[in-house]
């Protein structure tokens, strides 16, 4: 399948392009997103566009409950849709020529240039725009601080190449923003106070609208200040959520005005209101004593330092080298593990669909990325996070009636927020993954600690759920679970999901396994009667499967369908859900992703290649990979497998999802959550790394267009370098030695150590 479009050049550490995409404003906007975890915004432009176009700023975890429109009278239905509201325009830099609005839409320009350098998380753009004979070359740079958080940082700097007149810049904080994706197309924000703190930097501070669901409000203050090379006194002024303060230059050909916009956001997560303007104002002076250049450079080296552990280098493909770089950038410009209140979404900071919340993406897809590429408290955080909402994830079972605990598919504070009864009654499969990342952990790290504490707490919560959702078919004399959803969310209410079957019984086996392990545990007590009934489930599961084609069979019905590959589709078919109905998709053979395949994936060492190859086999043809999250899933396996091509193509699509996009939805934000894909994709798939039964081993394959891989990944205290070229080498940069098996043979690694690439 041909990728759909892309509108950045080919480079290994940027995106760059002469071309202002006007038709696909909402494109080029998604691509240059920037974020640093606190906060993140599109890549929208300082002077606005009055085009087609998307202006997207959100703060990490400021959000509200969005009543839904759908089922909340029907006894179990969540009442809001939780969403990640888009938040203050602070970037807002309005330009004018003699009084004439410079709007890339309608101005005519010359020279755009546009940048996005990941190696050091810096956003520029220039272009040329002559009106009256006065011709101005205008260059914008801006950052989010990785230094600190609160801080965004925009350079305008604007060259006088020919003419004179006025040159004026109007600088805002506009709060004024409403959601795209509002429910009942209410403005979600309200004003408190506009106006200058005492140190003389205009402000406004604003709040989420009141809710009926006893969810808090956020205050947020944002503050600016400006420092000229020319000097001049703004004027200053306040309106309904906003502040601006306007310089106006008379420039002559020759002149170059430097304006540095340095912005402050605090929110009521941190700061309570009243406090806010002070804290700003602090926040702001340290901010102020460094020059732009400075800045610059701190937040720089942090980003540098980021890639020196993270950073995947590939040689011989800058197409695969920029999708991976781009991946991690964006993924890391949303989540690298700072604040334990927070978790990563599906958007992060590019976008409103989704909500911006918490889903089972972050145990399936982020956790293995995190483990090896971030400080083992990073993982740990983010399954304190589910623990923190334990009594939320009872009242999500309580709801269904229903004994344990309910991880919900789509949250803010661990109470199930998603408005589709599909999602939120019949995903329960997510359930799994939140163990499985328990397991994950303890297991990638070797620290059993959590594990006897709150990830036993967690486990057996979980346990209960499974044990009291599943029933027992007297007929067949096995414990079956009916009207789910698996993975594949292209098919509903189905029963004997194969894959949700599976990691049911996995959780009652694994929490049985882990209590067991411990002398004295204190944290949960399991009954002898608990302990029977779910031995008994785990015995007398039901996992639907075909002798015949030698396979697992996604759930009860499936080979009952008109089954037929995804090449029979046409273009005019796919994506799917952009070119059939619902009904259609829902009735036909084509799964949106990794489903039976996804079991395999994480129960790996449990199968032999024989099973790998025939579900392998069978369900690749019959995926459209229209979620995201599909194809590294595919990539691993196809690589595990042998099939190169198949493992390659995979990861290209993962890798370059957004930035050739794919599934022509990128506009709508970038896929955060799958951005892990591409790297599990070299590091599970290409090198094979697995770390099953406490051992770290690697079975890698160099593609046949690359001369060579590298990548770092922490393991166990251990700090190790693998590259994969003409032979594979794997030395150790710090930690003790450690056994590593590389082609089913052990070798004691010390230092470094080469084997042979096995072709
Ligand atoms: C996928 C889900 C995923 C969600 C958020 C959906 O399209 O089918 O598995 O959790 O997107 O990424």
């Amino acid at each position: 399948m041909k990728h759909l479009k892309r509108l950045f050049d080919i480079d290994p550490w940027k995106l760059t392009t002469t071309q202002l995409h006007s038709d696909d404003m909402r494109l080029q906007e998604s691509l240059t997103s920037t974020g640093n975890g606190y906060m993140g915004m599109r890549g929208n432009f300082e002077e606005g566009f009055g085009g087609d176009h998307h202006q997207g700023t959100y703060i990490a975890g400021v959000w509200y409950p969005d009543k839904t429109r759908v089922g909340w009278w029907k006894n179990g239905y969540p009442e809001y849709f939780g969403k990640v509201i888009n938040a203050i325009n602070f970037i807002a830099m309005d330009l004018y020529i003699n009084d004439k609005k410079i709007d890339l839409a309608t101005t005519s320009i010359s020279d755009f240039y546009q940048e996005l350098d990941m190696k050091h998380g810096i956003l520029s753009r220039t272009f040329t725009a002559d009106i009256d004979g006065l011709k101005v070359t205008f260059n914008f740079e801006r950052f989010l601080s990785l230094v600190t958080k609160e801080l965004a940082v925009i350079n305008l700097k604007a060259t006088v190449l020919e003419g004179s007149g006025t040159l004026k810049v109007v600088s805002k904080l506009d709060n004024n923003v409403q959601n795209e994706d509002s429910n009942y197309d209410e403005m979600f924000w309200e004003e408190r106070n506009t106006g200058v703190s005492p140190e003389g930097h205009s402000f406004v501070t604003a709040q989420t609208i009141p809710n009926n669901f006893n969810i808090e409000q956020f205050t947020i203050t944002a503050e600016m200040s400006h420092s000229t090379n020319v000097a001049a006194t703004p004027a200053k002024e306040t309106g309904f959520l906003s502040a601006t303060e306007t310089f106006v230059y008379d420039v002559a050909a020759g002149n170059e005005i430097d304006l540095t916009k340095h912005v402050i956001i605090v929110t009521s997560r941190d700061i309570a209101e009243n406090e806010q303007l002070q804290t700003a104002d602090q926040l702001m002076l340290d901010a102020t004593a460094l020059s732009f250049a400075e800045l610059k450079t701190l937040h720089a080296s942090v980003w540098e330092k980021r890639w020196e552990l993270a950073d995947v280098m590939i040689d011989g493909d800058d197409e695969a080298q920029q999708g991976i770089r781009f991946n991690l950038f964006q993924l890391f410009s949303t989540y690298y593990g700072e604040d334990e209140r927070l978790n990563i979404g599906p958007k992060g900071f590019t976008g409103e669909k989704y909500g911006g919340a918490t889903y089972w993406d972050t145990e399936a897809y982020a956790v293995p990325l995190y483990l090896a590429l971030a400080d083992p408290k990073v993982t740990r955080n983010l399954l304190k996070y589910r623990h923190n909402q334990l009594p939320e994830a009872h009242h999500n079972a309580r709801q269904q009636g229903l004994k344990g605990a309910l991880y919900p598919m789509v949250t803010f504070t661990g109470v199930e927020c998603h408005n589709e009864w599909e999602i939120t009654f019949e995903e329960i499969h997510r359930n799994g993954a939140i163990a499985y990342a328990v397991y994950n952990y303890t297991n990638y790290t070797g620290d059993r600690d959590y594990l006897e504490n709150e990830g036993l707490q967690v486990l057996t919560e979980i346990a209960r759920f499974w044990a009291d959702r599943v029933h027992y078919s007297k007929r067949n004399k096995k414990y079956m679970i009916h009207g789910v959803t698996g993975p594949n969310e292209y098919e509903n209410n189905v029963n004997n999901n194969w894959y949700t079957n599976l990691i049911a019984t996995w959780v009652l086996k694994y929490t049985l396994e882990s209590y067991r392990s411990f002398d004295n545990v204190s944290s949960v007590a399991i009954s002898e009667e608990e302990t029977a009934k779910w031995e008994d489930i785990i015995a007398n599961m039901y996992y639907p499967t075909d002798e015949e084609l030698g396979v697992f069979v996604q759930h009860d019905t499936f080979l009952d369908k008109d089954l037929m590959p995804v090449t029979d589709l046409t273009a005019k078919d796919v994506p799917l859900n952009q070119n059939w109905s619902w009904d259609h998709i829902l009735r036909s053979c084509f799964i949106k992703q990794a489903d039976v395949l996804q079991g395999i994936y994480f129960f790996n060492n449990e199968f032999t290649m024989e099973e790998k190859r025939r579900n392998f086999d069978f369900y690749e043809p019959m995926t459209v990979h229209e979620s995201s999250l599909s194809p590294c899933i595919h990539s691993i396996l196809a690589a595990e497998l042998g099939m190169e091509d198949k493992a390659i193509e995979m990861y290209q699509r993962t890798a370059r999802l957004d930035l050739d996009n794919y599934n022509n939805d990128t506009e709508d934000g970038l896929h955060i959550t799958s951005m892990t894909g591409s790297w599990l994709a070299i590091v599970q798939g290409f090198a094979q790394m697995k770390t099953f039964n406490e051992t770290l081993s690697f079975s890698p394959f160099l593609p046949k267009q690359w001369n060579k891989y590298a990548f770092h990944i922490n393991y166990r205290g251990r700090l190790l370098y693998i590259v994969v070229a003409e032979d594979v080498s794997i030395t150790l940069l710090s930690g003790e030695p450690l056994d590593v098996t590389i082609y089913n043979e052990v070798h004691k690694v010390t230092d470094t150590i080469n084997v042979a690439l096995n072709k």
